[in-house]
């Protein structure tokens, strides 16, 4: 229901950004570790929106390093209630809100029982006093949302106002983010749906040389590449939210990351590509588009910047691969010949350009034989992306988490697999039960697979240490003569050495 919601809101970023902050993280601290009583007497006037929330990580000195915040709360000598000082910057809602989730330090004694500082997780109601909030930010997109500094200055927050466990308060704030971001998808889909009708007509109408834009193939791609991602993203963004609406609250933290980051690129992309269409018209402010596209820069920033939460995906997926690997080592080490054996074939048939077949298409296969071919694409580039990360694992260790282009890379190459994964699945299902217009998502997913596979190839291959397609030495070294400077280094076109 709330990627449903999120399609109609996106269709103002500003809207959807005051309604995200109040539901997706301004309260959902209370509705997933809150108590009974704090779900009780906060929720109703919340869901009603009769009170508004939100969600306060951010400070000056502590951005992605949310861990490094330094508001504190410190417990009153009677026990009772906590004293809250601190400043935190650009809250969503922070003008607007009544209630507020705070993240402060916290002394907590531990279990050796030294005494260290841990985030806490609090519940802070504007009206029990000393809350400031400093005048909205002028922004360059989603102006019509409130963001501002906060204040909290000896504000007194009662115990029972704890969110969760005290010192527990990073995780919550952590599955708070991780919990919302899957709706990105659906809201950035609804938003390029919007975009496709509103140019199309525009292409359709709009003549030049002669002829509509809409029959020159370089307008014509544009259109196809928007309906691609829109039609992907969605499909990821309704994939993810199945798996998270399911018993037990499975952790879908990395695919809604995943989703996140793909469907705010591509948000950005279509979006620039809409006002393309329109050439200088959609530069005027007469026009939407400028707006759309100021709005949606915001995405690639907030919820987890795409650079965090890329490096996110990787050491998540690469930790898990990690463990499975050592599994293997240490078998092989007991002396498990069939371990070792399994190992050296694979590698055999690898180098001798085998054909995968992990039965995702064919007689027994969920894939429609309409699709087989992205079903084939994307079983070959998981077993030759698999191969790669064993590779990477056994090449630098733990340190692969100072390796960031790699990690990069491996992010990418997955989140092309999730989105893969993602289209091929829902194709299947709409030619399956014979959903309108059927052919056209098939037809989205094969264009939609086939680039993903050639984009993954490629970066499997930069993945290689001595590939030629592998630049992050010279990447690096770019960058390092660059920044040793503070500045670009390369002599002026008309400069003369005579
Ligand atoms: C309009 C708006 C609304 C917001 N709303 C809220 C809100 O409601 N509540 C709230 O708490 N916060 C909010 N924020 C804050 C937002 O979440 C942060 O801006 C975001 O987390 C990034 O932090 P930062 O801006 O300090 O950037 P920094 O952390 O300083 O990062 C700067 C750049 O460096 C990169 N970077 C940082 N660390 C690494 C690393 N280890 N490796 C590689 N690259 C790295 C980042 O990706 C980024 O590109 C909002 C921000 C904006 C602009």
């Amino acid at each position: 229901m709330y990627a449903r919601l999120g399609e109609i809101t996106s269709l103002d970023g500003s809207i959807a950004v005051t309604l995200a902050a109040h539901q997706a993280i301004g309260l959902k601290g209370i509705l997933i570790a809150g108590t009974d009583e704090q779900k009780a007497k906060y929720l109703p006037k919340l869901a009603s929106g009769e009170h508004i929330a939100a969600f306060c990580l951010t400070e000056p000195g502590s951005g992605s390093d949310a861990a490094s915040i330094q508001t504190r709360a410190t417990l009153s000598e009677d026990g009772k209630y906590f004293l809250l000082n601190g400043s935190k910057v650009w809250i969503s809602n922070g003008g607007l809100a009544n209630i507020f989730t705070v993240f402060a330090r916290t002394e907590i004694v531990d279990k050796d029982g030294t005494l260290k500082d841990k985030i806490t997780a609090f519940i802070v109601e504007r009206d029990f006093g000393g809350v400031t909030h400093g005048k909205p930010e002028d922004k360059l997109g989603i102006r019509g949302s409130n963001t501002c500094e906060v204040h909290f200055e000896n504000t007194k927050v009662p115990i029972e106002n704890v969110i969760g466990e005290v010192g527990g308060g990073f995780k919550i704030a952590m599955n708070i983010l991780n919990s919302g971001r899957f709706s990105m998808g659906s809201a950035s889909a609804g938003m390029i749906k919007k975009l496709i009708e509103m140019t199309a007509e525009y292409a359709c109408t709009r003549k030049q040389f002669n002829k509509k834009l809409s029959e020159f193939g370089l307008i014509q791609e544009k259109f196809s590449f928007m309906a691609v991602k829109a039609y992907v993203m969605e499909s990821m963004a309704y994939l993810t939210a199945g798996m998270m609406d399911r018993p037990g609250f499975p952790d879908c933290s990395v695919e809604a990351a995943m989703v996140k980051v793909f469907s705010s690129e591509g948000a950005w992309t279509c979006v620039s590509e809409a006002l393309q269409i329109l050439g200088g018209l959609g530069y005027m402010k007469d026009y939407p588009y400028e707006r759309y596209l100021r709005d949606t820069r915001i995405l690639l920033i907030f919820e987890g910047t795409n650079e965090i939460l890329r490096l996110y995906i990787a050491l998540t997926g690469m930790q898990y691969a990690g463990k499975i690997l050592t599994e293997k080592i240490k078998e092989i080490k007991k002396g498990n010949v069939g371990v070792a054996l399994e190992e050296f074939l694979s590698k055999f048939q690898d180098m001798m350009g085998r054909k995968v077949d992990y039965g995702l298409v064919g007689e027994r296969g969920v894939v429609h034989p309409s699709l087989e071919a992205s079903g084939k694409k994307l079983e070959e580039n998981i077993h030759y992306f698999g191969t790669s990360v064993k590779g990477l694992l056994s090449r630098f260790g733990k340190t692969i988490v100072d390796e960031q282009l790699v990690l990069k890379r491996v992010a990418d190459i997955v989140i092309n697999l999730y989105a893969m994964t993602a289209a091929i699945s829902r194709a299947s299902r709409s030619i399956s039960i014979g959903l309108r217009n059927h052919d056209h998502e098939v037809l989205l997913t094969n264009i939609f697979c086939t680039e993903a596979y050639f984009k993954n190839n490629y970066a499997i291959a930069q993945l290689e240490k001595y590939a030629d397609e592998n630049l992050d030495d010279s990447i690096k070294k770019a960058a390092k003569q660059v920044l040793e400077k503070r500045t670009y280094i390369c002599s002026h076109p008309l400069d003369r050495t005579f």
